[in-house]
């Protein structure tokens, strides 16, 4: 049985032109991903490298590089569950404008959304660029290296340091990103936020963006968030269940 604000949203989903969807940390809680830092792991008590750090002391690389190397190949395992699948199944039938996602986890990749349709605003785990040149490859054979005795990889193509292309404290986000994402949160049908806070940039701003646009919005999160008066649905989720049945084929 439908409740009625998962009604609302199913009509709101089917009444509009394709939507464009954020996502964060939530919608990949369903599938183990929160756990790499529960308390007791081994890199629980991590402390996060800023890039200026990185950049400038070579045991900080090596550091950076020994958590990436124990916790990426776990995080890349990961399987997507009903809610990345469902958001493949709205993309296949063209129902998706863009996935903005803050997650690093590349779920919606093997969930079956098209790359083409996913802006990683905070980058992905899934590739390691070079800090000099650009180079963007596949982390796996990078890891590898680490594997046969490499502390701290360099960029095969130039020597420059390799990172995970993630974004990094004290990192700026691609600014070309944001902007593809505030573009396609203009153009949209209708704004999904699903399984973030909303308590940082640049969701925050992209709610903002929709509301000055007139676009429809919905938030489903477990907590409440600031922008929830600005939605016309909220839904607390669990998005497992609430997405398929709003995004499913009528
Ligand atoms: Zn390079």
């Amino acid at each position: 049985m439908l409740d009625r604000a998962i009604e609302e949203m199913r009509e709101m989903v089917h009444g509009s032109a394709a939507a464009a969807v954020l996502t964060g940390a939530g919608i990949s809680t369903e599938s183990g991903i929160s756990d790499f830092r529960s308390p007791g792991g081994v890199w629980s008590t991590y402390r996060a490298v800023t890039i200026q750090e990185f950049l400038a002391d070579q045991e900080k690389r090596k550091y950076y590089w020994r958590y990436k190397y124990e916790t990426i190949p776990g995080m890349l395992e990961g399987e997507p569950n009903s809610a990345h699948m469902a958001l493949g199944d709205f993309y296949r039938r063209g129902k998706l404008s863009m996935l903005i996602t803050q997650n690093i986890d590349g779920l919606h990749e093997k969930g079956g959304v098209g790359r083409e349709k996913i802006i990683n605003i905070h980058g992905t785990n899934s590739e390691a660029v070079c800090l000099s040149c650009g180079e963007v490859t596949g982390i796996m054979p990078v890891l590898e290296r680490i594997t046969r005795g490499e502390e701290v990889p360099l960029c095969l193509k130039c020597g420059g340091f390799l990172k995970p292309n993630t974004i990094s404290f004290g990192q700026n986000l691609v600014h070309e990103d944001l902007l593809k994402a505030e573009r396609s949160v203009q153009a949209c049908g209708l704004f999904m936020a699903l399984g973030s806070s909303l308590i940082v940039q640049p969701a925050c701003s992209l709610v903002d963006i929709a509301r000055k646009h007139g676009k429809k919005i919905i938030i489903i999160n477990r907590d409440e968030t600031p922008y929830d008066h600005m939605a016309d649905c909220r839904h607390p989720g669990p998005l497992g269940i609430v997405l398929p049945l709003i995004t499913g084929a009528a």
